[in-house]
C-alpha cells in the first residue's frame, strides 16, 4: 500500500526536498496553491488521521517543529502561514499517507471555500 510520499522517502521519485531528519521528511509541493507550500510527511507511512496512535506521538509532534523551522527558514513566519493536515474524502485527502501542509507567503484569504 506504498503511496508516492513512500516512494519520495526512499528516494525512488525526485522531488525538492528542504528538511530531513530521522523521522519526518519535507519537499515542495509538486502543485503549489501559494508562494511556499511545503509537504511534511513522518517517515513512517501512517495512512490518515484516524490511523494516528499513541506511538505515533514523536514524529507527529516533530510535524510541528519542522513546520516552525520551515516557515522561519522560508521568511514567512512572521507574516503567518496555515498548516494543513486532510483527511479522507470529505477533508479533501488525496494521498493516503498522513501529511501536513505548510502555505505561506501571500494573504490565504477565508479558512474554507465558500462553496
Ligand atoms: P492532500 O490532498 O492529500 O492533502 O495533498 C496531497 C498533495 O500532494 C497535493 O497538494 C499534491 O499537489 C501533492 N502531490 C501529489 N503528488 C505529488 C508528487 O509526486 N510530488 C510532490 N512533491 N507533491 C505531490
Amino acid at each position: 500500500m506504498s503511496t508516492i510520499f513512500s516512494k519520495i522517502i526512499a528516494r525512488e521519485i525526485p522531488a525538492d526536498i528542504v528538511y530531513e531528519d530521522d523521522l519526518v521528511l519535507a519537499f515542495r509541493d509538486i502543485a503549489p496553491q501559494a508562494p511556499v507550500h511545503i509537504l511534511i510527511v513522518p517517515k513512517q507511512e501512517i495512512a490518515t488521521v484516524n490511523d494516528v496512535s499513541a506511538a505515533d506521538e514523536e514524529a507527529l509532534g516533530r510535524l510541528f517543529i519542522v513546520a516552525a523551522k520551515i516557515a522561519s527558514d522560508e521568511g514567512i513566519a512572521e507574516n503567518g502561514y496555515r498548516l494543513i493536515v486532510n483527511c479522507n474524502a470529505d477533508g479533501g485527502q488525496e494521498v493516503f499517507h498522513l501529511h501536513m501542509h505548510i502555505l505561506g507567503g501571500r494573504r490565504l484569504g477565508p479558512m474554507l471555500a465558500k462553496h
